[in-house]
C-alpha cells in the first residue's frame, strides 16, 4: 500500500494553521512576502514547546553539552574560512521565456511557468540559460559607508558561531571532549526554490549540536547521535513507519563529511529531510585556525597528548520539525455523525495541555471555571473559554491539539467535581475539583503514543 495514503494533505496543515492562527503569511496586508512567514500564538508555543524539548535532550539531560547563542552576524572572514563564500551555492538556471527560475538540480520536480505546467524545457518555447552558481547567503551592509569592507552576511546557518567559540566554551565551561555546544537561532539563506510551506523558507531557526571528540571515538560517537536524534522524534510521538535513517552516499558527502546520515520524514510531499547528523572531522576547527591563527585544539594533561578534536553535527531545523509534529498529528474522525478533526499532539508539545470550559454561561458556572482556571495556570498552561457552545469550544480545541478539557457544569456546584475529556478517546471521567492540577500533571507525564500508530 502507498504509505501516504489516506494521510493528510500539506493543504489540509495549512489550512488548519491558519485557521487557528498558528501561521500567516508574513506582510499578508501588503500581499505577502514569497515563503515568509509569521508565527501566532498557538504557533508560537507549538515551535517553542518543540525547541525546549530538543533544548530538554540534549542539554538538560545530559552533562556533556553546554549552551551558545552567538551572533547572527559574523566577522565576514568566517565565511571564507568555513568555506560558504566559495562553495555555499546551487546551480541556477533561468527560463528567458517565463522568468522563472530553477534549482539545476531539482529539474524533474520542478513546474515551468505555463499552462499546463510541464517540466522545465518542455515546451518549445522555453529558454532555459545554462546552469549557473548562485551563492545562498544574503549579503548587508555594516555600518553607514557602503563598499566591500562592510559587507557581512546574514548567518546561513547557526554552526560557525559554535566553531569561532571552541575556545572560549574550553576555557569556561570546564569541558574537555568528548563534550558539546549546543544553539538554537535564526539562519537565512536565499534558497532559490523555497516552499512547502515552512518546509523551505529564505529564514528559518536551526537547532544544532557541535559535539568534539578525540578523533579515534569520532565514528563511535556518530553512531550514538543518530540513535539519540531518532529516539527524540519518537518519545515526540512522531510514528516510527513515518521516520526513517537514511545514509549519504558518497557522492552526496561534502567534502568535509566522512559520514551524514539524514532523519527524514514521510511528509505529504514524499520523503525529506528532517535532520542532518554529520561526521565532520576536524575540519572546521582546522580551518577556523588556519583563518584566525588561533589555535583550536585540546591539550589533554593527562597523556600529555594534543589534537585538534573531531566534530559530530547533529543538525536540526525548528520549522521543520514543527511542521513533521504537526502533519503526524493531524487526524480526523466521525463522532456522533459529525466530522472531528483533531492535532494529536504529543502532551509535551501541544501549545495549551488544558482547556477550562464552564458547560454554559449561567448558574454561577463562568466564574467557578475562571477560578479554576486562574489556579491552575500558575503550574499549567491553560485556556479558558466561554463563548458560543460547548460543541464548538471543543472542535477548537481539538484543533488546537488541547489534551485535556475540563467542563464545569451543574454538578460541580454540587459536589466540587468536574469532567475531564481525553483528546484522542474522547472519553470523560468526574474527578474533584480538589487535587486538579496534581491529577491534570500527572496525566500529562504519562508515556503517550499516537492513536494514528495502530
Ligand atoms: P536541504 O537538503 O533540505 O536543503 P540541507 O541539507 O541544506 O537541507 P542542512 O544544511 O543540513 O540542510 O541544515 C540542517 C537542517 O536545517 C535541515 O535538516 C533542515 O531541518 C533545516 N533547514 C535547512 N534549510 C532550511 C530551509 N531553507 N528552511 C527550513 N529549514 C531548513
Amino acid at each position: 500500500m502507498d504509505a501516504t495514503a489516506g494521510e493528510v494533505t500539506l493543504d489540509e496543515v495549512v489550512a488548519l494553521c491558519k485557521r487557528r492562527g498558528f501561521v500567516f503569511q508574513s506582510s499578508e496586508i501588503y500581499g505577502g512576502l514569497a515563503s515568509t512567514y509569521d508565527y501566532g500564538h498557538y504557533g508560537v508555543l507549538l515551535k517553542n514547546n518543540v525547541k525546549a524539548e530538543w533544548w530538554r535532550a540534549v542539554v538538560q539531560e545530559r552533562d556533556d553539552v553546554v549552551a551558545l547563542d552567538a551572533a547572527i552576524l559574523m566577522h565576514p572572514r568566517t565565511w571564507e574560512a568555513s568555506g560558504h563564500l566559495d562553495g555555499f551555492t546551487d546551480p541556477l538556471i533561468d527560463c528567458r521565456a517565463c522568468n522563472l527560475r530553477f534549482r539545476a538540480d531539482d529539474l524533474e520536480d520542478a513546474n515551468c511557468g505555463k499552462k499546463p505546467s510541464k517540466r522545465p524545457g518542455e515546451y518549445s518555447e522555453c529558454d532555459l540559460t545554462d546552469p549557473r552558481q548562485f551563492n545562498l547567503m544574503f549579503e548587508t551592509q555594516m555600518g553607514p559607508v557602503k563598499d566591500d569592507a562592510a559587507t557581512v552576511y546574514l548567518r546561513p546557518e547557526t554552526a560557525q558561531g559554535i566553531f569561532v567559540n571552541f575556545k572560549n566554551v574550553l576555557q569556561f565551561a570546564r569541558k574537555k571532549p568528548p563534550f558539546g555546544i549546543a544553539q538554537v537561532g535564526k539562519a537565512f539563506r536565499n534558497e532559490i526554490t523555497p516552499g512547502n510551506f515552512v518546509f523551505r523558507t529564505r529564514e528559518f531557526e536551526q537547532m544544532e549540536v557541535e559535539f568534539f571528540v578525540p578523533p579515534d571515538e569520532a565514528a563511535e560517537w556518530h553512531k550514538r547521535w543518530l540513535a539519540d536524534r531518532m529516539r527524540w522524534y519518537v518519545e515526540l510521538g512522531i510514528r516510527t513507519d513515518r521516520l526513517r535513517l537514511r545514509e549519504h552516499g558518497a557522492d552526496e558527502l561534502s567534502h568535509y563529511s566522512s559520514a551524514t546520515s539524514d532523519v527524514e520524514y514521510l511528509f505529504p510531499m514524499g520523503w525529506m529531510e528532517l535532520e542532518g547528523i554529520a561526521n565532520r572531522g576536524d575540519f572546521d576547527l582546522s580551518r577556523h585556525a588556519e583563518f584566525s591563527g588561533e589555535k583550536l585544539e585540546y591539550f589533554d594533561q593527562g597523556s600529555g597528548e594534543r589534537y585538534v578534536p573531531h566534530v559530530i553535527e547533529p543538525s536540526a531545523g525548528a520549522d521543520r520539525a514543527m511542521l513533521a509534529f504537526l502533519v503526524d498529528a493531524y487526524d480526523t474522525e466521525e463522532v456522533e455523525g459529525r466530522k472531528r478533526t483533531v492535532l494529536r499532539l504529543h502532551p509535551r508539545l501541544a501549545p495549551v495541555k488544558v482547556a477550562v470550559l464552564p458547560l454554559v454561561s449561567k448558574e454561577g458556572m463562568p466564574e467557578r471555571a475562571r477560578a479554576i482556571y486562574e489556579e491552575l495556570r500558575a503550574r499549567i498552561p491553560a485556556e479558558f473559554d466561554e463563548g458560543g457552545s460547548i460543541g464548538k469550544r471543543y472542535r477548537r480545541q481539538d484543533e488546537i491539539g488541547t489534551p485535556i478539557g475540563i467542563t464545569i457544569d451543574g454538578q460541580t456546584a454540587e459536589d466540587d467535581t468536574v469532567t475531564l475529556r481525553d483528546r484522542d478517546s474522547l472519553e470523560q471521567i468526574r474527578t474533584p475539583v480538589q487535587g486538579l492540577a496534581d491529577e491534570l500533571t500527572e496525566r500529562l507525564q504519562r508515556p503517550w503514543q499516537s492513536p494514528k500508530s495502530s
